[in-house]
């Protein structure tokens, strides 16, 4: 009989590097969603992308190598797609910043614009024109003349997820983005969260503990620096369909918002 040989562990991964997809798979477009997509090239100044500087947002980023690998096959298969790190969307000194999860495959990451071509952005748009925050009810690609007013949109995760799920670590890696975009807003900013992986990640950013500030559905809390953090769900088809987010539960987040930036 002979001898066993000594089994080696696997190597365990770099603390860096993220677990890879396997296999990739991209999404198909959804048939509903009003996809006008527009490739890198369309960039016009005063389209809402904001410029690579490397530090608020790089749009060469690829520091996820996970995400990064899954924007290289989606340019394969949608090459008219935007496929990049999608820039957040609005003025730098906007007095309510509303954070998203990531972008969607067949919306931000192919129009080039947060929530832009696909169904999580109708609601929003339609309630951020209602409220004021929007030139018009719908945001349909990056060149469509919209313009937010006094409002900008960001994601905790500026790459589309396989899934859209990003791993703890790509919202870990890509959080110094949001910081940096933080850091140039107003003191009395309203950070409106959609989703707990936006609270959480607007907490990162401001060094505080997601213990003391726990998410939840028009949840609000002064924070240390002078902003406020509010709570809504996530407006993503799921939880319109399902009605855990109504319009009128949406409406009132943002009536809400509206109240504490005029400081009452
Ligand atoms: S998710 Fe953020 S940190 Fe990661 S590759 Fe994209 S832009 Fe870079």
């Amino acid at each position: 009989m002979s001898k066993p040989s000594a089994r080696k562990s696997p190597a365990k991964p770099a603390k860096t590097s993220a677990k890879r997809a396997e296999p990739i798979s991209i999404p198909r477009t959804h048939k509903s969603a009003p996809l006008k997509q527009l490739a890198l090239t369309d960039d016009k100044p005063g389209n809402g992308l904001w410029p690579s500087d490397g530090e608020v947002f790089d749009r060469t980023c690829t520091d996820c190598p996970r995400l990064a690998e899954f924007l290289e096959e989606g340019r394969k298969q949608y090459p008219d797609y935007y496929c990049a790190p999608v820039a957040p969307f609005g003025d730098r000194k906007a007095h309510l910043i509303i954070i998203g999860l990531a972008p969607g495959f067949h919306g931000a990451n192919a129009t080039g614009r947060p929530f832009t071509g696909d169904y999580a952005g109708v609601l929003l748009y339609q309630t951020l024109h209602k409220f004021g925050f929007a030139s018009q009810p719908e945001s349909v690609h990056r060149n469509d003349g919209l313009k937010l007013i006094d409002a900008r949109i960001s994601n905790a995760v500026k790459c589309v997820p396989p899934d859209n799920k990003p791993l703890p670590i790509e919202i870990t890696t890509c959080n110094h983005y949001l910081q940096a975009e933080l850091a140039t807003a107003p003191k009395n900013v309203v950070l409106l969260a959609l989703g707990s992986i936006g609270h959480n990640a607007v907490l990162r950013t401001l060094g505080l503990r997601a213990s003391d500030y726990k998410f939840g559905h028009g949840a609000e809390f002064k924070l240390p620096g002078g902003q406020w953090l509010i709570d809504s769900y996530h407006c993503s088809r799921y939880n319109t369909n399902t009605r855990r987010l109504t319009e009128a539960m949406f409406e009132a987040v943002f009536a809400r918002a509206k109240q504490l930036i005029a400081g009452t």
